[in-house]
């Protein structure tokens, strides 16, 4: 157990492997009960609304979305996609940026593979050298 500064209030304490120590841990437990109680008894409710009527920051109501805690509740809020800045209801990317970055990754693969192919140096080598592997 090494000590450990938390990432939410900066107090040092004993930990495992968490960044919050367990009183911010507890408070935002706390928080999520606030926000979840107004949702619920308020329905529809944008974030800075719940904000001003809970106290729990937009930073922390936001996390909660991306978290996907308030997903079976049906409300309205949502959080901008970090890439194209479309609403969404939870995570932190839109389904189509998702489906874009995890395409992104694997064009990459393509474009060394090419690389191995254009330089041309000793192409029967290369060819050997590859299937050797
Ligand atoms: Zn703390
Ligand atoms: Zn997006």
């Amino acid at each position: 157990m090494g000590l450990k500064k938390c990432n939410r209030c900066g107090q040092v304490f004993a930990s495992n492997h968490k960044d919050i120590c367990p009183d911010c841990e507890d408070e935002i437990e706390e928080n999520f009960k606030k926000v979840r109680d107004y949702i619920y008894d308020n329905g529809q409710a944008s974030i800075p609304q719940i904000h001003e009527e809970t106290g729990v920051s937009i930073k922390e109501i936001k996390q909660f979305i991306r978290e996907g805690r308030l997903v079976e509740y049906d409300i309205d809020v949502s959080v901008e996609c970090k890439k194209c800045g479309k609403k969404i209801k939870s995570g932190n990317y839109c389904s189509e940026c998702t489906e874009e970055l995890s395409k992104g990754l694997s064009s990459k693969e393509e474009e060394s593979k090419k690389d191995i192919k254009t330089t041309k140096t000793g192409k029967m080598h290369t060819r050997r050298d590859r299937r050797k592997k």
